[in-house]
Order: C-alpha cells, then structure tokens, then sequence
C-alpha cells in the first residue's frame, strides 16, 4: 500500500529490513548500541562488524534519540540507530518517546541528505508496544514529517508478518480518510 504526501511517497510493505536498497534503514536498537535480538541483532548480522565498531565508539543513545552509522555491507549506505520505549502501561511518557524515536530518525536523515529511509515497526517486539497504538504514531509522525519537509522522497515501512502489515494498512487508510 502507498500513499502520496506532496511529491513524497509513503509505502507500507511486508518483507526484511536488512535487504531494503533505501539509502537508509532504521534500526530498533537499544540504549547501549551493542547490538540485540530482533531488528538489532538481524542488522549487525547482515551488515558485518564496521556497524558495531562505528556504534562502541559512539556510545549509547538515550530513548527517543537517533545517531548514525555506515550501512557495512548492506545495500544500504547508512543505519540510522534509535531507541524506542520499553512500553509499561501507556502512562510513562511511551507515546512522545516513541514519536521522538520516528522524528529524530527523519531530522538525522535529512540532515545527511538521505532521500529514502525504511522502517521497521519500531517498540512493538521486544518492548512490548500495542501494534495498533504504535501504528497510529508510526504513521501520524511520518505524514505529520513529509507535510512539513520536502527532501525525504520515500519513506518505507518494513513489516514482519502478514499481520503487522495488515494493522499498519489499515492505520494507513485511517489516517488519509482523516479518522485519526
Ligand atoms: P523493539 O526492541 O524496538 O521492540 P524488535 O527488534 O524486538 O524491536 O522488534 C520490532 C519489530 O520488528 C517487531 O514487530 C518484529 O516483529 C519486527 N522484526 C524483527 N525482525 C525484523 C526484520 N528482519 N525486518 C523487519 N522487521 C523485523
């Protein structure tokens, strides 16, 4: 499914983040950037040793915020790394923090110039965050983006499933019939 905002091109597909030939890809990472399960652990597999070298030497990043590597051997050419919420119960700040996580991403990316950028569904593995909930902040943050910056051309989400394809989907039609 794709959604045009301005000349941009909003896409919702289903497949594998770390094969997506976006000049950036997004990695769900965690505070520590030494890699994890999930996302994380599929990106430093697939894209070699120098993504874990360039992130020891950058530190950490706290929830909210995005920092950038090179993509390794990814088709890739940059891993844009962010940390999503752990999600509690809704009421410790999860929703700012995870549209924090979407909105850095984005500024960092246009900052460097990159025109396209894939998502994965950032929170809702590990961290626990409802999929519809985390859906609708996934996509308000990045129409809310492209309506206001015109540099980013694409922006992909990458969904693992069937059904997390689905729910996005039907966020998507949602938001461009003006329901949310
Ligand atoms: P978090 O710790 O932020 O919750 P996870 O990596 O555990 O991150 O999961 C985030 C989402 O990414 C989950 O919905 C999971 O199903 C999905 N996912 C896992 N591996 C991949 C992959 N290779 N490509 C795209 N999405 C993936």
């Amino acid at each position: 499914m794709q959604a045009k905002i301005n000349k941009s091109t909003l896409s919702l597909i289903e497949g594998d983040i770390t094969r997506q030939d976006t000049d950036a890809i997004v990695n769900a990472a965690n505070k520590s950037l030494r890699g994890g399960g999930g996302v994380d652990g599929a990106i430093h597999r697939a894209g070699g040793p120098k993504i874990l070298e360039e992130c020891i030497k950058i530190g950490g990043c706290e929830t909210g915020e995005a920092v950038i590597t090179t993509g390794g051997n990814l088709k890739a050419k940059y891993v844009i790394h962010t940390v999503g919420p752990v999600y509690r119960d809704g009421e410790h700040n999860e929703p700012r923090l995870l549209e924090n996580a979407y909105r850095n991403s984005l500024l960092l990316a246009s900052s460097k110039g990159i025109k396209g950028i894939a998502f994965p569904s950032i929170s809702t593995g590990a961290y626990g965050y409802p999929l519809e909930e985390a859906a609708e902040i996934a996509l308000k943050t990045s129409v809310t983006y492209l309506k206001e910056h015109t540099d980013i051309e694409l922006i992909r989400f990458v969904l693992f499933g069937r059904h997390a394809l689905g729910v996005y989907e039907m966020v998507l039609k949602r938001l461009m019939e003006g329901y949310i």
